[in-house]
């Protein structure tokens, strides 16, 4: 190649870097990815300055050879092979195959190589080989990236704060472990250990690396299956949550995508579990013959079409709510739940227990290190499993969800205290008594109801806009049993209604109703509507915070709550019952250690 050919390759790189490299994160995906197609099963990333400082990635893969080396920064030897499942990563990373010559034409990179025979070490700078010798033959991969950005200085300033750029990579090599938990990832940043997984292919395992114990214990196994896709994974138990939907991770035939669908119907199956604003964590397995899907939706999003999608959702949504439907569900009280922020998990390396220490340079193979013992890590598992078990207990008759318990008094005319030979409950009195009526009211909604007539028919009177979207709806009303009818300018007048509004709050729950009809959105779902119906009205129609109830009173909503469907939430997804076990008692009292 002569010398201008070269110069005007490092050019189009350089170019091309402005548009691939914007952040470390995307170095990161690029050098990892190529160390998963270099078959390799440990990947250790660490970083200097949240990348900004140093990237190096080693791995234990096949390696390249010299020549396959120098061509892996060559803008067009890199675009060879491109089979179906490059494709996917060309659209997945959005720049595959010209990737690695643009980071070299904006850092210094140092790339040390060998399939186990004779290793090679090249050193480039800003696109130019300014080294290149022979070097030790450890089989695998070491790539370093340094000084980025140090010749085109604008670019540096569109780098995020360090703590964005760490945080992006956290969730990339988060997610990467939990599509590969069969390879052991390690990363690091400057020196401190993030995250370490053993690779011995256990999911749980490694969200119990990502989570930590306490929200692992509180994940539930779902496993199902129909004709065309097959999904496994972990949900959490209704009671943890994150305000962001980012810890929905959806893998298909082991690749994380983003798909709003999906993610959607897992939120919506959790409906009334949890409030609609909080997100589950959730670790989704998707396997599919690759003919029914499409990955050709948006080079950089990582999105996915899925053929028959509505059966899909259908098995996703069926298999979640049973899963919840099958467990004890009332959070229990634990002196030590707190859940770990990320930057807590941020620990010094230790110093015998990683392979970092490890010294690379002697001709090892990274295969050969064994971290810990095999026995070790099962007992991890065990004790795992036992105690989620344990704590879920399966539940076979939809009576038993909630065990017989005894109300012993109330706190603050809201708080109901009840106890049985495990140990003591406590009640939200308001957020029980809203379960109980909006099952009752979703129920005769749905299944239809009877009707009464008012002793003095009520007379509705509305602005002109509003009246006019009633008068359109006018039928809706009448399926749910209100005798309607229009009387005069803007007004209506109901002579009876259905027989489950609460009593004596029948004004109140109409004008509700009619608020609904008003605010509705186009495409009219009767579902969602009765869904919304029971829940305003059901609010309306409890017992408040602050209303002082006699035992019987308390014993009657706790058998009726008892009874329902899902005795765990209000229907806005706030818990009705908490659980303090007689041993966590005796620990808050040090009577037991
Ligand atoms: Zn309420
Ligand atoms: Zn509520």
């Amino acid at each position: 190649m002569s010398k201008i050919k070269i110069m005007d390759e490092i050019l189009a790189n350089k170019i091309a870097a402005g548009e691939v490299v914007e952040k470390c994160v995307s170095i990161v995906k690029e050098l990892v990815e190529n160390s998963i197609d270099a078959q390799s099963t440990i990947i250790k990333i660490e970083l200097k300055e949240s990348g900004i400082g140093e990237i190096k990635v080693t791995d234990n893969g096949i390696g390249m050879d010299y020549d396959d080396a120098l061509l892996a920064f060559s803008r067009h030897a890199t675009s060879k092979l491109i089979n179906e499942e490059d494709l996917f990563r060309i659209n997945s990373l959005g720049f595959r195959g010209e990737a690695l010559p643009s980071i070299a034409s904006v850092s210094l990179v140092s790339l040390k190589t060998s399939t186990g025979n004779v290793g090679t070490h090249i050193i480039i700078k800003g696109g130019k080989i300014i080294s290149n010798e022979k070097s030790e033959a450890r089989k695998g991969t070491e790539i370093s990236v340094k000084k980025l950005f140090y010749n085109t200085p604008a670019r540096l300033k569109h780098l995020n704060s360090l703590y964005t750029e760490l945080a992006n990579i956290i969730d990339f090599v988060n997610k990467i472990s939990l599509s590969y938990p069969d390879i052991s990832f390690y990363l690091s940043n400057d020196g401190k250990e993030i995250l370490n997984t053993d690779g011995r292919g256990n999911l749980l395992k490694v969200i119990n690396n990502i989570y930590g114990i306490n929200i692992t214990k509180k994940m539930i196994e779902i496993k199902n299956n129909d004709d065309e896709y097959e999904i496994y994974g972990y949900i959490s138990m209704p009671e943890v949550t994150k305000s962001t939907r980012n810890s929905i991770v959806t893998i298909v035939n082991g690749r994380v995508v983003k798909n709003q669908e999906i993610n959607k119907i897992i939120n919506e199956s959790y409906h009334t579990y949890k409030p609609d604003d909080r997100y589950p964590i959730v670790i989704l397995k998707i396997t599919v013959d690759t003919s029914l899907t499409d990955v050709n939706i948006h080079p950089t999003k990582q999105d996915i079409k899925f053929g028959k999608i509505e059966e899909l959702k259908e098995l996703i949504s069926s298999t979640i709510k049973k899963a919840l439907d099958e467990k004890m569900l009332i959070p229990k009280i634990e002196n030590n739940v707190s859940e770990i922020p990320l930057y807590n998990k941020i620990k010094p390396v230790k110093e015998e227990n990683t392979f970092l220490n490890v010294n690379l340079n002697e001709n090892q193979d990274l295969n050969i290190i064994e971290k810990k013992e095999n026995e070790e890590i099962k007992l991890d598992l065990d004790y795992i499993k036992e105690e989620t078990e344990s704590y879920q207990k399966n539940i076979v008759e939809p009576e038993n969800k909630v065990p017989v318990m005894y109300p012993v008094g109330l706190v603050k005319g809201t708080y109901i205290i009840c106890q049985n030979e495990d140990g003591m409950f406590l009640i939200d009195q308001h957020a029980a008594n809203e379960r109980i009526n909006y099952e009752y009211y979703y129920n005769e909604l749905t299944n239809g109801s009877e009707e009464i007539e008012m002793l003095i028919p009520m007379n509705i009177e509305l602005p002109y806009n509003e009246y006019l979207i009633v008068k359109q709806n006018i039928e809706i009303l009448r399926g749910m049993k209100f005798n309607i009818e229009e009387f005069g300018i803007n007004s209506f007048i109901i002579r009876s209604h259905p027989i489950w509004l609460p009593n004596g709050n029948e004004g109140v729950a109409i004008k509700k109703i009619i608020e609904l009809i008003v605010t509705k959105e186009k495409d009219f779902d009767k579902n969602k509507f009765n869904d919304r119906v029971a829940m305003t009205v059901s609010c309306k129609a409890s017992i408040k915070a602050n209303d002082n109830i006699s035992i019987d009173e308390m014993e009657t909503l706790v058998n009726r709550l008892r009874k329902c469907k899902n005795p765990y939430t209000c229907p806005h997804g706030r818990p009705t019952i908490i659980f303090y076990s007689n041993y966590e008692l005796e620990k808050l009292f040090k009577r037991s250690m």
